[in-house]
């Protein structure tokens, strides 16, 4: 049975990057006037009944406020979403697909009965129609790397100086060492001679 697969966001972390930002940046879907004239709680109530369909080992964290959202995926039937998804829209007013927003309306806010008790396993996810739609909302987070990389860039171009510093401070501080030694090693002499005259 294939699914189609909905909800999955960039992840900005460095090694998940890559591989994630084919999907929409869930800040740029912020958008609290999408839901003025839409059934807000509607959607919520909908995305929290939906059947489990999936379930992953690790928890996932929301990708605006680091708040744990979930580690399954559930399903109506047709679409699928991670578990928890609802939270993006009741915390943070992310809009959702028109698509997917005329799909729930038509089955009245509520869940098919086909789609409330569907078993764990077995589906194939069809992420076309999600990929398709972030193109519209993608990350320009690159551009940021590139900022970094640019930083990083002019501070290596400032290191021989850097380094030449350290080494000055350091030929200082071998020096007082070396003299604090030297200082030692006289005053001992100079005691041991005291003594001798003494
Ligand atoms: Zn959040």
């Amino acid at each position: 049975m294939n699914l189609i697969l909905i909800g999955y966001w960039v992840n900005k972390s460095k090694y998940m990057f890559e591989e994630s930002k084919k999907y929409a940046d869930p800040t740029k879907l912020q958008d609290k006037s999408f839901w003025e004239s839409r059934d807000k709680a509607g959607v919520i109530a909908y995305l929290e009944s939906g059947s489990k369909v999936n379930q992953y080992k690790g928890m996932s964290s929301c990708r605006i406020c680091q708040q744990g959202v979930g580690s399954s995926e559930r399903s109506d039937g047709t679409y699928a979403w991670p578990d928890r998804m609802e939270h993006y829209i009741k915390e943070h007013d992310l809009k959702i697909p028109e698509e997917f927003y005329e799909h729930i309306k038509a089955n009245s806010f509520k869940v098919p009965e086909s789609g409330a008790n569907m078993p764990m396993y077995g589906y194939r996810f069809d992420e076309t129609f999600w990929i398709e739609w972030s193109k519209k909302y993608l990350t320009d987070f690159e551009e940021k790397t590139e900022d970094i990389a640019l930083r990083a860039r002019a501070a290596m171009e400032k290191r021989p100086m850097v380094v030449q510093e350290t080494i000055e401070r350091g030929a200082k501080d071998i020096q007082e060492e070396i003299d604090n030694e030297i200082l030692k090693d006289l005053e001992k002499k100079f005691t041991k001679k005291g003594m001798r005259n003494g």
